[in-house]
C-alpha cells in the first residue's frame, strides 16, 4: 500500500468494514469476536520504531496484547451497538488493524547526579505498551485503539479523539497558528474545514 499524506475517507456505513462472531454462551473467558476486514485500516509498517533491547514487538499471544484486544473490543461492540448485556457482555478484536502493532518499551531510571544532597532510592524501570503504525503519533492505550477504529469505521469526519490523533492535532495548529497561518490549514488528519471537533 502506498503512503499517502491524505485524510483516510471511509465509507459511512462501519457495517461494510467488520464481522461479529457470537459465541453462544458469552463468558470472559470466551468472548464474543469482533473482526476488522484485514484489509481495512490507515497503517504502515514503516512507522514501526526498530526493535532493541528497550523496544519490544508483542506477538499476539502475549497477555498484553491479549488485554489490550479485549479492551478495544469492549468499547468498539457498544460503540458500534452489537453489545448486549446479556447474550454478549464479553468482546475481543480478533486482531488488530492491518499494519498496527504494540510494542513495550523499557524506561531506565535517570542515573543520580554524583554528590547528590538527598540522593534518591534507585528508581525503577518503567514498562510502557504503545500501539505504533497509525498516521498520528503512538497509541497509549486499549481504549484509544477503540476510539481510533471507530473513527476509521464511521469514515473519518471530524476530529479523532484517540490520544495518538489528539496530540498531532493541538502540535499542528500550535505549529500552525506559530507560523501565522490558519489552523485549519495544519497538518492534521481532521476534514479541512471541520473546525472543533466533538
Ligand atoms: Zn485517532
Amino acid at each position: 500500500m502506498a503512503a499517502s499524506a491524505q485524510p483516510y475517507k471511509g465509507p459511512l456505513d462501519p457495517r461494510e468494514h467488520f464481522t461479529v462472531t457470537l459465541q453462544k454462551h458469552c463468558t470472559k473467558e470466551r468472548p464474543s469476536i469482533l473482526t476488522v476486514d484485514p484489509t481495512f485500516g490507515d497503517g504502515l509498517t514503516h512507522r514501526w520504531p526498530q526493535e532493541d533491547q528497550d523496544m519490544t514487538l508483542l506477538k499476539p499471544e502475549h497477555e498484553k496484547h491479549v488485554l489490550w484486544r479485549r479492551t478495544a473490543g469492549d468499547w468498539l461492540a457498544k460503540d458500534l451497538g452489537v453489545w448486549d448485556e446479556h447474550s454478549a457482555p464479553h468482546w475481543i478484536l480478533e486482531t488488530l488493524p492491518m499494519n498496527y502493532a504494540l510494542f513495550e518499551q523499557v524506561t531506565h531510571p535517570k542515573a543520580e547526579k554524583p554528590g547528590a544532597v538527598n540522593p534518591k532510592p534507585a528508581g525503577k524501570l518503567r514498562l510502557d505498551r504503545f500501539i505504533f503504525g497509525h498516521n498520528g503519533r503512538k497509541i497509549r492505550s486499549a481504549l484509544s485503539l477503540g476510539k481510533h477504529l471507530s473513527w476509521l469505521l464511521h469514515g473519518s469526519h471530524e476530529l479523532c479523539t484517540c490520544d495518538g490523533c489528539k496530540i498531532v492535532s493541538k502540535a499542528g495548529a500550535a505549529a500552525a497558528v506559530a507560523m501565522g497561518l490558519s489552523p485549519i490549514t495544519a497538518p492534521t488528519r481532521a476534514s479541512p474545514g471541520t473546525g472543533k471537533g466533538s
